[in-house]
């Protein structure tokens, strides 16, 4: 089976000739072939795409390098990377050595004795700032009580996936792609290897407050109309608060305890309101259901079919 190790970059100068041997070095040691190592130079500012040419020159043909035209993002230079795949398995890892490039043999071993599609990195301790945890752990708790895709828990993008998922993932046009919900979604046999995470490399994180909370939203949005229903429930609570006061009020009314005019005033005030949230609860259903429609998911992934 050959292997296709895709990297996205964002300046990652000192991490891509060590990422590189690692790989080397692991990939002799297990059954694989390297079909070749992607980089995706994501509009770094510094040297990244010298050190990726220069590496394609030394491993000829085992390197090939994708240089985008600015700055696109992670998750669209990972799609970018995946497109050029041409090859059994395909490991999607972050260049900055967070993620060990070794387990690539246990991940492999696991994909081949359990006949699973996707193994996928599940992060039981990792070494980043108390904020950057806490966040992440609140995130993927709320997408999974939110979304109608479940992702695992504490899993990342690094993952060993093969062909099957590759080119449906590749099939797909999403504007802002979110890798690590759209994986699971395409089924299959998924299962999770446990590993530590370690701190970055060298270099600094390119995920600032501002790309990760775009992050969290691509997530939450593409996977969810959960927002979309919030009319729908306040209409709901409305209309239940209306009811406790067309009783009170009436009640008041019959014993002759109100100003005049008052009574109509919040019937009629919260009758209107119920009304208007109504209208926005529909208005959210139909904008939820053209949102599913313009990103044209299909609506099914067929695994096998018989042969006779
Ligand atoms: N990255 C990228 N484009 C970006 C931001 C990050 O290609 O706009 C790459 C980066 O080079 C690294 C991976 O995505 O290989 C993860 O980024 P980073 O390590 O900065 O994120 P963190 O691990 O801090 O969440
Ligand atoms: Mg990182």
């Amino acid at each position: 089976m050959n292997i296709s190790i895709v990297i996205p970059c964002h300046n990652e100068e000192k991490n891509i000739p060590e990422i590189t041997e690692r790989f080397m070095k692991i990939i002799k040691e297990t059954d694989l072939e390297l079909y070749k190592i992607i980089f995706v130079d994501d509009g770094s500012t510094d040297h990244s795409w010298q050190e990726i040419s220069s590496l394609t020159k030394k491993f000829k043909n085992k390197i090939l390098g994708v240089k985008l035209s600015r700055n696109f993002g992670h998750q669209n230079a990972v799609m970018t990377g995946l497109k050029f795949c041409k090859s059994d398995l395909t490991l999607i890892i972050d260049a900055d050595l967070q993620d060990p490039p070794e387990l690539l043999k246990e991940m492999f071993d696991k994909l081949k004795n359990e006949k699973a599609n996707c193994v996928y990195g599940k992060r039981i301790s990792r070494k980043d700032t108390f904020f950057k945890k806490i966040t992440a752990k609140m995130f993927y708790r709320i997408f999974n009580k939110l979304s109608y895709t479940k992702i695992p828990l504490d899993a990342g993008d690094f993952r060993l996936i093969d062909n099957k998922i590759v080119q449906n993932l590749i099939k797909l046009n999403e504007t802002d792609p979110f890798i690590r919900g759209l994986v699971p979604w395409t089924g299959f046999k998924q299962i999770p290897i446990e590993y530590d995470r370690s701190e970055r490399k060298s270099g600094e994180s390119s995920y600032d407050l501002k790309k990760m909370l775009n992050l969290t939203l691509d997530g939450m949005l593409s996977f969810s109309n959960f927002p979309l229903k919030i009319s729908y429930y306040i209409c709901l609570i409305s209309l239940f608060i209306l009811f406790l006061l067309v009783v009170y009020t009436l009640n008041s009314f019959f014993s002759g305890q109100t100003v005049p005019g008052w009574t109509s005033l919040i019937i009629v005030i919260l009758f209107f309101n119920s009304i208007l949230f109504f209208i926005l609860a529909i208005f959210g259903e139909y904008l939820g259901r053209i949102f599913l429609e313009i990103k044209k998911r299909p609506n099914v992934i067929i695994s096998e079919v018989t042969e006779d």
